[in-house]
């Protein structure tokens, strides 16, 4: 089964959980980066809701020492796979997600502008999994089938755009399996 991006940027048959943190995108800026995150709450533990909630603002910070640093920060991404290959799209792909931070592409800043970002639930240190990298892949498809100035070359990691702050998706996400896998079903 394929996805349906519709006119609005909400891909209908994925489960929706809209957060309020985000903006308009630039006047006429097109959006031509895809960027891959990790991140999993508390750092290191996956399943439950706790990333829906902070994408919400609506982290009890009681829940976990960690949840207490992280409270006031405003954030988003287009998406999150969870660990079982299911997504969650919290922002319209029309709109400016709150995902990239300060950041540079090839001598572009402010990424947020014309990127859509993919989180992945995980860490630096852990595969991903395979139910993972199948929805990744089918999600990345949809993207590019809408958006045709992502190319395979303007698929990036939020390392590669914010360097010596970020360092997600890290060493355990597999770049040439994912580009593989792209090049064939594309
Ligand atoms: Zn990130």
């Amino acid at each position: 089964m394929n996805f349906t991006l519709n006119a609005s940027g909400w891909i209908e048959n994925i489960g929706h959980c809209p957060s309020p943190n985000y903006g308009q995108r630039p006047e006429g800026m097109a959006v031509d980066l895809l960027v891959i995150h990790n991140i999993s709450l508390p750092p290191g533990e996956f399943g439950g809701k706790y990333i829906e909630d902070f994408f919400q603002n609506k982290l009890d910070s009681t829940k976990d020492p960690y949840f207490k640093t992280i409270k006031d920060l405003k954030v988003s991404a287009h998406f999150l796979i969870k660990r079982d290959g299911d997504i969650v799209q919290f922002v319209s792909v029309n709109d400016r997600a709150w995902h990239a931070g300060v950041s540079s592409f090839e001598g572009r800043d402010n990424c947020g502008d014309f990127s859509i970002g993919i989180e992945l639930e995980g860490t630096d240190t852990i595969d991903f999994n395979e139910a993972q990298y199948q929805s990744l892949v089918k999600l990345t498809q949809t993207i590019m089938n809408s958006f045709p100035d992502i190319t395979l070359n303007k698929i990036t990691g939020h390392s590669d755009i914010a360097p010596g702050r970020k360092t997600d998706p890290g060493p355990h996400f597999n770049w040439n399996a994912y580009r593989e896998r792209l090049k064939h079903a594309l």
